[in-house]
């Protein structure tokens, strides 16, 4: 063997006896071998190349090519793939390293471990390598391999028959975010879509932020949910508070938010006296940063903020320090400032408005147990709900007051629950009653901005007809019943008031995404409705692998990884201050019979009778020669100096720049906390479209629940959950987190990372102890909705009476055969933490609870 082979082949040898190693609990023990069935039972046989083949054994000279990895992660890291007489032989994360130079913004743009292991992915043993047509039941796992044609013109034809019987409102374009594409997303089809079917039923928010959509602009009407203070300023900050903010396990790209946070905190040094991390969990955003991690039950972090406003309240410290800043930018601190504006209303010839305004539901008085509001939440209220101690609740409230500069920041995790936008309104108070916005060093309480750089799309475009879209959570509701949504019941947004969407979901279309099963809730519960094949009769599938969403497919498409395609991406939604590009050259040729969205929506537009309109008579090149143009016309010249054409572009690979510098953005946020001449405030407390919503909405299901209720002002409010038969029925809360080891559930058929990344349930040992388990076992997690078989994890790293799970592993009911999914009901052996949540839509943003969640274990 040659020596270079030699060392490459010992290195794959080497990497893979080390990730054993990493992990004691993957292997040999008799409770069970968790990784290995992963793999097996995922298999298609016959398909995948071995990942011991490491290309030819003569020598031949490597090419590389510039790709991204394109996953929802918030990043679109930059790697380069190395290739052998075109086979993928290694991944080359260094390339792009730069000179660490965090003040100039020539930083590493560094893949984390999941870009790493492209190669593996790529040839993953799960590929889809032709059309794929169900010919069992739905769900359970028999198929024929068909031709494109026949799957174009199936698909179009049924598709088609269910458009012109119901409208274009029952075709829905499900959410899906597992390949952040700039030209061949998945709008390539949904373009087609418009011009066969005349448009389909769309979709607002996302799973990782609805009810945090729904709660910024609520509070901060100019402001969305990413427009927090950039990261760097924490250099000029005392005080640090994330509430489940944890981006050193999100956002691990070399030029990420980790790497921002980190190097601001380095910078700031000794000034930075408080870290305070917040969360169920012992985190790696803590793990030795930290000066404080304070462990809160999953839920009540708003119970903590309020009892920590009452502090900064009862103790005066907010009328002789900021009273002044929140009655000149905020609505609705107290009862004055809400008869100001209910006056002004009426002097206005308002009074439909006025009528919104309630005085004595102000947040002061609420806070303050005074006024119509009976209850203090002070911290004695607030500590058996949170977990927290009165002398730690104490604390926090003091150390925030005697802060200059503090940033506290709201974390994704905080809104995923059925209280979440209860929960993110009550911890923007927090920055809010220090008045202090705007300053240097301090943040409104929204996730942080970022670079932002777009791609380049298709810029082909027709018009949807559907003029209607449901919240992303609520398809599996909207086949059962969607004909009655309203606005008022049901959040339908884009149609009049009152008017009803008038038809259920009859086909779905998902591309590129696991929320059809995996990445929504209730499993068992949506296995049902989805296997009727009388409600939705016709769910199509594009994707480059067998997920467990795919597995409930009518038809499945073999979509091109991005690795065999050209494309322009951008830095994507999280990716830190630092701005790049990648023009993007497949390393190798589409595998097996896969096509790129491109080419299917071509496939399909010409079903439809379409090609022309799809086209205009340009070839793809042509499109994607004109997406480059775009985003030349956009780019060059303000800070990034691009080439002529894609095909140079593509020589170049990366472009980067910093791209949000720190001194604008704190300029435009000081210039939002200034009022304006309309009356119209930067900062809302009391929020009168919340108090509208309030008057003329139906809480779902004409629940009762207080989570269930929306209000003017953010209130602390129970989950459904917390209720004294489900609390003894269910002692355990779940706390989900995003693993290093995935991307949702992307990367989840990588066996390398399922070894390096234990998906295992952490328990506190207090709680195992109690429970009489060990470290080597299998545990159940049972909740109202189903059961998962998973590894334990005894760890102090989380706190006493609460499980913590990585979300995304595939479902995989028991006794699941290679492409089925196994009895519904039966126990999860995936470990699907969705088949332990509920479908429950919060009461605003119509989104999904996933946090919120109590088991049993045995
Ligand atoms: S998963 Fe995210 S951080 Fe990791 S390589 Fe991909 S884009 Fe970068």
């Amino acid at each position: 063997m040659e020596r270079r082979r030699f060392l490459k082949v010992s290195a794959a040898m080497g990497c893979a006896a080390s990730v054993v190693g990493c992990n004691s609990n993957s292997k040999s023990k008799t409770t069970g071998e968790p990784w290995a069935k992963i793999g097996e039972s995922t298999e298609i046989k016959n398909v995948g190349e071995p990942l011991t083949d490491l290309g030819p054994s003569t020598e031949v000279a490597e090419e590389g090519s510039w790709t991204a990895c394109l996953v929802n992660c918030g990043s679109n890291c930059p790697v380069k793939v190395i290739t052998q007489n075109g086979k993928i032989t290694r991944i080359d994360a260094h390339t792009n390293d730069g000179k660490d130079d965090y003040d100039t913004g020539d930083v590493p743009i560094r893949a984390c471990l999941r870009g790493r292991s492209l190669r593996q992915r790529t040839y993953a043993a799960d590929r889809l390598k032709k059309p794929l047509k169900r010919v069992g039941d739905r769900g359970h796992g028999q198929w024929e391999e068909i031709s494109w044609d026949q799957a174009f013109n199936e698909i179009a034809t049924k598709a088609k028959t269910l458009s012109d019987k119901y409208g274009c409102r029952s075709i829905y374009n499900n959410y899906g975010s597992g390949a952040y594409y700039g030209f061949h997303s998945k709008s390539c089809i949904t373009l087609a879509m418009k011009m066969g079917l005349g448009g389909y039923l769309g979709s607002y928010g996302s799973y990782s932020w609805a009810q945090y959509g729904a709660a910024a602009p609520a509070t901060f009407p100019r402001n969305g949910s990413t427009s927090g203070t950039p990261l760097s300023q924490l250099k000029h900050s005392d005080f640090f508070m994330g509430f489940g903010f944890n981006p050193f396990e999100m956002r691990m790209s070399g030029s990420g938010q980790q790497y921002d946070m980190l190097k601001a905190i380095e910078k700031a040094g000794k000034n930075l006296k408080h870290i305070i991390n917040v969360d169920p969990r012992y985190t790696e955003t803590g793990l030795g940063k930290e000066t404080q991690w304070v462990a809160v039950k999953p839920g009540s972090d708003a119970a903590l903020a309020e009892a920590m406003a009452y502090e900064m309240i009862n103790s005066g410290w907010v009328d002789r320090n900021s009273k002044a800043w929140i009655d000149a930018n905020c609505l609705g601190y107290d009862k004055t400032s809400l008869e100001n504006k209910k006056a002004a209303l009426i002097a206005a010839k308002k009074q439909d408005e006025a009528d919104l305004i309630d005085v004595g539901e102000n947040y002061h008085d609420y806070v303050m147990g005074v006024g119509k509001f009976t209850e203090k939440h002070d911290a004695a209220w607030a500590a058996p709900i949170c977990g927290v101690s009165v002398s730690e609740i104490k604390q926090l409230a003091q150390d925030l007051m005697d802060a200059q500069a503090p940033y506290i920041v709201v974390g994704g995790g905080i809104n995923r629950h059925s209280c979440g936008e209860q929960q993110c309104r009550a911890l923007f108070m927090l920055p809010i009653l220090t008045g202090k916005i705007g300053n240097p060093g301090v943040s409104n309480g929204l996730m942080p901005a970022n670079s932002g750089l777009g791609g380049g799309g298709f810029a082909n475009s027709a018009s949807n007809n559907a003029h209607a879209s449901i919240s992303c959570f609520q398809w599996p509701e909207a086949i059962e019943r969607g004909k009655d949504f309203t606005p008022e019941t049901d959040g339908l947004r884009s149609v009049k008031p009152g008017e009803k969407l008038g038809t259920n979901i009859k086909a779905i279309f998902n591309m590129n995404g696991n929320t059809l099963l995996n990445q929504h809730a209730d499993v068992n519960g949506t296995r049902k409705i989805l296997e009727d094949t009388t409600k939705c009769e016709l769910i199509v599938v594009v994707d480059c692998w067998m997920t467990a969403s795919a597995k409930m497919a009518d038809y499945i498409l073999p979509d091109t990884s991005w690795l065999e395609t050209d494309d322009i991406a951008g830095d994507s939604y999280a990716s830190g201050e630092l701005g790049y590009m990648t023009f993007m050259k497949a390393a190798i040729e589409p595998m097996y019979d896969c096509r790129n969205m491109w080419d299917i929506g071509l496939g399909l537009a010409k079903a439809w009778g379409k090609e022309q309109d799809y086209t205009k008579g340009k070839t793809r090149q042509e499109w994607l020669e004109q997406a480059y143009q775009g985003v030349h016309d956009r780019y060059n010249g303000k800070g990034l100096t691009l080439p002529a054409t894609y095909a140079e572009a593509q020589k170049v690979g990366v472009v980067k720049k910093i791209a949000v510098t720190s001194a604008p953005k704190m300029a435009e946020l000081a210039n939002n906390t200034t009022p304006k001449a309309d009356g119209t405030f930067p900062i809302y407390i009391y929020s009168m479209d919340y108090a509208n919503k309030a008057k003329t909405w139906t809480p779902w299901k004409n629940s009762t629940a207080a989570c269930d209720q929306i209000t003017a002002i953010p209130k602390y409010t129970p989950a459904y959950t917390e209720t004294k038969t489900e609390i003894n029925e269910y002692p355990f809360q779940v706390v989900e987190y995003h693993t290093k080891g995935r991307t949702h559930s992307s990367y989840h058929n990588v066996a390398w990372l399922r070894e390096v990344v234990q998906d295992a349930a952490w328990v506190n040992p207090v709680d195992a102890q109690a429970l009489g388990f060990n470290d080597t076992q299998m545990i159940t997690m049972t909740s109202p909705q189903g059961a998962i078989e998973v590894m334990i994890k005894i760890t102090d790293r989380v706190m006493p009476g609460v499980v913590g799970i990585a979300q995304g592993a595939w479902y995989l009911g028991t006794g699941a055969t290679d492409n089925g999914l196994g009895p519904i009901g039966s126990v999860d052996k995936g470990g699907c933490s969705n088949t332990l949540t509920k479908y429950h839509p919060t009461p605003v943003a119509k989104g999904n609870p996933q946090h919120t969640i109590r088991v049993k274990l045995s």
